[in-house]
């Protein structure tokens, strides 16, 4: 059985076409931001898939039900302030965003604080991974990373789950060579409908109404406010979610990262964080603070600071707060699978199960497990098997295999520590077509799973340690992208990584289309 199936040239034209006019109509596009002409819009379409890649529904399934576990880890390390020290002390010490987090998060502990709840909407990473000497061993899920700070591509996966489901429907994937073969893709229930869109606006709207009736003195009304990037190209992916929060009569405003935010925001006596739009006379109350930006370190001047600190010391409620940025650093995922460190938090069924997911991680610092990962990495040989990551989001940092010894010769040995050094997943390889940025591609794929974890929390203050208790949370939903198989990096700006769905089937379909 062939999937995708083969399409006649008449076909193919066809479907690149239908692509392009759901790209069009339903915004699976990126906003080129520095044209100048006034009277047009100018955008370019994202990358996507043409067919749903194959995943095994058992994995599907399994990495939607590891999410709870996961929300309650991420909610009480960023509850754990010793633990979290502890961990990335060292990269405090030379790496600038890390530093001037840990500063803001230490002169809003001073302040005392005025908010115990907590918004995270977090995206846990997986690929699967098969074992390269037990090829014929079906493969598991790895856990990639767990984002914490602007998880981006919920809307854009949406609108590509969308039209795949819609393209099935119009029999665009019938194959036409040999007519009437078989179709692997016949139940709807093989395209899982997506809900990432409703998931994070609803996610958004609970801690809305958690924060309850505005606070300061005649004030009337509260809001949502996103903190955005300046020449923001991603606003498709970010917009449906505001124009979803007005739709429930929740009112949401963008304001962008830094000067924008001292201009527009303010401190009540009492800590309320009031927000002026330009389109308004009187001041509304902030109840939710969400981060679609503020992890690049250039944004970190003077005033970028001033602007973070200030929502943070606000009584808003935060997406993500301080503490929960940090704990999406690589450092802390690879600090989160040294034995022993999950029971810390979890019970001990909850941290196996979510330790099986873990690729194993080192640090590269003087402990007895970073000098062997010193060693592993400075030999080209076993280090063609090893991603090198830096605690950084964003993409396009990490350093791959045979390149990572020549890398860390050009790195003073005092900027090690802010690295890890994680194992090689090994997917399994499948077939897609897909169009972005670089061109029509027609080959073999790796497709990553994103599962969307919403969920509020609260601090509770126990002397001078906290507790995360989970308030409220979601059913997870999910994204997910797929890239050419010959390139390491997932980058969808640059055109590698295209948004797709999975087509659910069972084990043995699966692996006969792994081998064939
Ligand atoms: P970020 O998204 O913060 O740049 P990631 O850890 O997600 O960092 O890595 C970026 C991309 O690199 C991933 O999307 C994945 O395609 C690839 N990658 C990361 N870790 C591994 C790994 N251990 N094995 C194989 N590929 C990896
Ligand atoms: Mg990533």
């Amino acid at each position: 059985m062939t999937y995708p199936p083969r399409l006649s040239d008449e076909q193919y034209a066809a479907l690149v076409s239908d692509i392009k006019d759901w790209q069009i109509t339903h915004g699976s596009l990126l906003k080129l931001v520095h044209t100048d002409e006034e009277n047009t819009v100018q955008c370019q379409p994202v990358g996507t898939t043409f067919f749903p890649t194959l995943f095994p529904r058992a994995l599907f399934d399994e990495a939607h039900a590891l999410q709870t576990a996961f929300n309650k880890l991420y909610a009480a390390v960023a509850e754990d302030d010793e633990w979290l020290l502890d961990v990335l002390r060292d990269l405090i010490e030379v790496d600038d965003l890390a530093s001037a987090l840990w500063e803001i998060y230490s002169e809003v502990k001073e302040e005392g604080f005025v908010q115990d709840l907590t918004l995270g909407i977090f995206r846990s990473d997986y690929m699967m991974h098969v074992d390269s000497k037990e090829s014929l061993r079906r493969p598991e899920l790895k856990q990639v990373e767990l984002n914490t700070v602007s998880c981006a591509g919920g809307v854009h996966t949406n609108i590509v789950s969308d039209m795949h489901r819609h393209l099935h429907r119009t029999g665009a994937y019938h194959s036409a060579q040999p007519p009437n073969s078989e179709n692997l893709i016949t139940r709807s229930s093989d395209l899982p409908p997506n809900s990432t869109l409703k998931t994070i606006s609803a996610g958004l709207a609970a801690a809305h109404k958690a924060y309850g009736p505005a606070k300061s003195q005649g004030v009337t009304e509260t809001c949502i406010l996103f903190i955005v990037a300046a020449d923001n190209f991603n606003i498709a992916d970010e917009r449906p979610i505001e124009y979803a929060l007005w739709d429930e009569s929740i009112p949401s405003y963008r304001v962008p990262w830094g000067h924008e935010v001292l201009i527009h925001t303010s401190l009540s006596p009492t800590r309320e964080l009031l927000y002026r739009p330009a389109s308004r006379s009187n001041a509304m109350e902030v109840s939710v603070v969400y981060f679609r930006t503020g992890f690049e370190i250039y944004e970190y001047d003077d005033i970028g600071r001033m602007g973070r600190l200030q929502l943070e010391n606000s009584r808003a409620i935060k997406s993500p707060s301080i503490l929960s940025h940090l704990t999406g650093f690589k450092k802390v995922q690879q600090a989160l699978t040294a034995p022993g460190a999950l029971e810390r938090w979890l019970t001990p069924a909850e941290a196996s199960m979510l330790s099986r997911t873990f690729a194993p991680m080192y640090p590269l610092d003087d402990t007895s497990s970073g000098q062997h990962a010193k060693k592993l990495a400075l030999d080209p040989e076993t280090a063609s098997n090893y991603v090198l990551k830096p605690s950084l989001e964003g993409g396009g940092h990490n350093v791959y295999g045979a390149e990572i010894a020549a890398f860390l010769q050009h790195t003073p040995e005092e900027l090690w520590k802010s690295y890890v050094l994680m194992e090689k997943i090994n997917p399994p390889l499948l077939q897609n077509f897909m169009m972005s940025s670089r061109g029509l591609y027609e080959g073999p794929v790796i497709s990553e799973l994103g599962i969307f974890g919403v969920c509020l929390w609260k601090r509770v203050q126990n002397g001078e340690s906290a507790q995360a208790e989970i308030v409220s949370e979601l059913n997870p939903s999910w994204s997910l992208r797929t890239k050419d198989a010959s390139v390491d990096e997932m980058s969808v700006v640059k055109g590698y990584g295209c948004f797709d769905s999975p087509a659910l089937v069972d084990w043995d379909v699966f692996m006969s289309a792994v081998k064939a």
